[in-house]
């Protein structure tokens, strides 16, 4: 293939990345916009190993890396439960980070075989920017997105980790990376590109460690835009424009998603990076029973007659529908409900489960209609309006300690107002807190009913005594 056959491919690529991401912006659109995704990547893969100069033998290395890789990525897509989603996407970006390291690490090597060698064979100080800046990211990428796999997979604790004096000690780190990136560039020394992999790493970890429960949503969707950013950096050094392109729509579309989910969490970015929210991790208490205070608790049949009895029913799905996979009893329970003439909606919050769209994703495969479905925003001034909500394995964003007690993990984001609907139901199977470990104030409200049980099985009860 000629140059310009390439450099057309790639152009047909990025158009089909672009259409992509429009694509996945709606529930509606998002199987096309994947379809768009994948047929672009297939023709920037194609183009790249047809690139004139390639030699053969890399390419069929590239090949059976391909086919080792491509094979074990099925494996695991094939066999990856919904509600693991989160942390496999973390993990991804973990090796994307990885990935930016390797890549500019051969370079270092043999930077003629990445025709960025001067006549000499050094490395010219831009490429030597351009690397280390990908490197940077790269590492720092690595390392935070495997302590964000092990909070989301609870390989280590959700609460923020913190010593004393640690954002002093990240400043000082940041600033001596920036020291010995500046001297690699001036100097070309391959000792200050290894110190900068070292800091970058350490402060990856550092970076994510203090982030708490509540903020990993945005630390998730911050880490996703860094991996794009890594990538767009290697596509400079290694001179390759789909890379580049591909890096910069992640890292620009990973950043507009960051930016919408602290609006969700009502964040400043800058607060999240400084991390050390979600610290107040509230014990779990038996059923019932919390300190000196009741709750009031009810079965399927009494759940199954509040609802038939009500004219609108809003339901807030959240993490536990999830993990119980509760999507298509509640599809049924809606269906059951509007024959008996009672109006339904749906209500979503931001952060609601664990990765953003976690919720939708849910709902459109129970086929759920995308017009019962509505955001926050939309929703919140419908719930004085209802008679029930059926609150199903949501915690966190129902809580009214973010509007009301200033010390709180999740004080300030903005939530479901549930409390105000005449009646809410709450499916869960313990008093136990959400992601964040705040405890919640409406289990123990007069016109709250706990249904203690798996959400699936609760729903499908409840389907079962409606229909009785
Ligand atoms: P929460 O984590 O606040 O609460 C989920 C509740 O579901 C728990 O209290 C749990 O209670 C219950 N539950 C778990 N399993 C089951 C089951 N099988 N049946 C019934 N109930 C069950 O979830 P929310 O969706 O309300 O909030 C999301 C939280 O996750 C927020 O704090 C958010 O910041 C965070 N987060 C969100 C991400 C995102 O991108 N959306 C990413 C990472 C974190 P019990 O154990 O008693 O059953």
């Amino acid at each position: 293939m000629s140059q310009n056959m390439i450099a057309a491919a790639y152009l047909l690529a990025a158009v089909l990345f672009i259409l992509a991401l429009r694509g996945l912006s709606s529930p509606t659109t998002s199987r096309r916009g994947n379809r768009f995704g994948m047929a672009g990547m297939a023709i920037a893969v194609l183009a790249t190993l047809a690139r004139p100069g390639n030699h053969p033998d890399g390419v069929v290395m590239i090949l059976i890396a391909m086919a080792i890789g491509g094979s074990i990525g099925l494996v695991i897509a094939a066999k990856i439960k919904m509600t693991a989603l989160p942390q496999l996407v973390a993990a991804f970006h973990s090796l994307v980070g990885l990935a930016a390291v390797f890549v500019a690490a051969a370079a270092l090597n043999a930077p003629g075989a990445f025709g960025i060698a001067d006549a000499t064979g050094a490395i010219p100080p831009e490429s030597r920017i351009e690397m280390t800046l990908g490197l940077a990211v790269g590492a720092i990428t690595f390392s935070g997105s495997l302590i964000a796999f092990g909070k989301l997979q609870a390989l280590l604790s959700g609460k923020p980790l913190q010593f004393f004096g640690q954002h002093w000690f990240n400043l000082a780190l940041g600033l001596a990376m920036v020291a010995t990136i500046v001297l690699f560039v001036m100097s070309g020394t391959p000792m200050f590109f290894w110190l900068t992999a070292l800091i970058a790493v350490t402060l990856g970890f550092l970076l994510i460690m203090p982030i708490g429960g509540a903020d990993m949503p945005v630390v998730v969707s911050m880490l996703n835009s860094y991996s794009g950013w890594a990538a767009c950096g290697i596509g400079f050094t290694i001179q390759n424009l789909a890379l580049i392109i591909t890096g910069a729509l992640v890292g620009a579309s990973g950043a507009i998603l960051s930016y919408i989910m602290c609006k969700g969490m009502n964040r400043s970015i800058i607060n999240v990076l400084l991390g050390g929210f979600g610290s107040d991790n509230a014990a779990a208490g038996p059923a019932g029973v919390a300190g000196d205070r009741t709750v009031k608790s009810g079965a399927a049949e009494d759940a199954a007659f509040i609802l038939k009895n009500a004219s609108k029913v809003i339901i807030v799905p959240g993490y536990g529908m999830a993990v119980a996979q509760a999507q298509h009893a509640l599809r049924e329970m809606t269906d059951v409900l509007k024959r008996e003439g009672v109006e339904v909606k749906f209500a979503i919050h931001p952060v609601a489960g664990r990765m953003p769209g976690h919720m939708n994703v849910l709902l459109a495969e129970a086929n759920v209609s995308y017009d019962d479905v509505f955001e926050l925003e939309q929703i919140n001034p419908e719930f004085s309006a209802a008679d029930v909500v059926y609150v199903i394995g949501a915690n966190d964003v129902t809580n009214p300690a973010a509007k009301t007690d200033p010390t709180s993990a999740i004080y300030g984001m903005p939530i479901l107002e549930v409390d105000k609907a005449r009646t809410v139901l709450f499916v869960k199977r313990s008093m136990a807190s959400g992601y964040a470990g705040v405890d919640n104030e409406l289990f123990f409200r007069p016109n709250t009913m706990m249904l203690f049980g798996d959400a699936k099985k609760m729903t499908e009860e409840i389907v079962a005594a409606l229909e009785r």
